[in-house]
């Protein structure tokens, strides 16, 4: 396959990019209710959106093993990461 193939393969495909902290968020190494707070700290609609700060949310999730750092939360939380990223329409969503 050539790399233009390749490239264009790429392009066509819709997988996206999941970021690590993403693939935490829908995994399940963390339970309900973490994900369920973790979110609400990641989404401006929430209440508790910014009450933790990504260095704090990085620092917490490290302490109990999660190789996260605080410029992926920020990426994560500003949609700035491969999670918001939809190859098939070439730009970001939203
Ligand atoms: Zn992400």
């Amino acid at each position: 396959m050539s790399i233009a193939e390749k490239i264009q393969l790429t392009i066509n495909s819709p997988k996206k990019r999941i970021c690590k902290f993403g693939i935490l968020l829908s995994g399940s190494a963390l339970s309900k209710s973490d994900k369920e707070l973790i979110l609400s700290v990641l989404s401006p609609d929430n209440e508790n959106y910014s009450a933790v700060s990504n260095v704090q949310l990085s620092r917490i999730l490290r302490e109990e093993g999660f190789d996260i750092s605080s410029s992926l939360v920020d990426r994560h939380k500003g949609r700035k990461c491969g999670c918001y990223y939809d190859a098939s329409l070439g730009k970001k969503q939203r």
